[in-house]
């Protein structure tokens, strides 16, 4: 995987995305991609600090009024546990570090499983209001053509893809959702790696895909 060069990024998180992230009130599949995208991110790291200190001052407010200091600080603990900012650290890893702990490892130890056309995918463990998984996209080839009844975020790790909005590349974000009908088609070279996350099942145009995807929860 080539280093992510921070400028290279033109696809980013929204401001309600990262609103709530800072609140901690995302899903835990929707925080997950966040944290990836942040911790490449210089810009939206910047975005979300400036986040984090209007969502404090609203605390100090409330504050003013009738908490105590103790139960306070007590709240902005709670707080910034539910949205740690995700620091930049010194690359050791393939895999950006807030996968590691989902993936039980680096990128070597995904545990891939095929799920047609020759993609991939490992599902990651969290809270059931949304799916988060790993796709593996084989370099030229195209994902089927789907719609979206919800929310769903891709964010590029390795390689690129492209659909009728716009190419994106290590480190960019997509997010689609219902007005959206796209078919992602990984770019020739590596193998596309994404993070993807979803609160609702996709809407795949052709038959097959669609009674295939009760097993594959996409
Ligand atoms: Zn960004
Ligand atoms: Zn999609």
């Amino acid at each position: 995987m080539k280093k992510t060069n921070m400028t290279d990024i033109n696809h980013h998180l929204t401001d309600p995305l990262l609103m709530a992230y800072s609140a901690g009130t995302l899903p835990e599949a929707f925080s997950l991609v966040a944290a990836t995208h942040i911790s490449l991110c210089d810009e939206c790291r910047a975005r979300l600090g400036s986040f984090d200190a209007v969502g404090g001052e609203v605390m100090m407010d409330a504050g003013s009024v009738a908490v105590s200091d103790e139960c306070l600080a007590a709240t902005l603990k709670r707080i910034n546990q539910g949205a740690p900012a995700p620091r930049p650290a010194p690359r050791k890893s393939v895999l950006p570090s807030p996968l590691l702990d989902y993936v039980g490892g680096d990128l070597g130890d995904v545990k891939w499983r095929k799920i047609g056309g020759g993609v991939s995918q490992m599902i990651l463990s969290t809270s059931k209001d949304a799916t988060v998984r790993l796709l593996r996209i084989p370099a030229g080839t195209a994902v089927p053509d789907h719609g979206h009844r919800g929310t769903e975020l891709t964010l590029v790790l390795q390689g690129a893809f492209r659909d009728a909005t716009d190419r994106f590349g290590v480190g960019d974000v997509e997010v689609a959702n219902e007005d959206l009908n796209h078919k992602p088609v990984a770019e020739a070279g590596a193998d596309c790696i994404c993070l993807a996350a979803t609160d609702a099942p996709l809407r795949f145009n052709a038959f097959l895909p669609r009674v295939a995807q009760k097993f594959m929860r996409i």
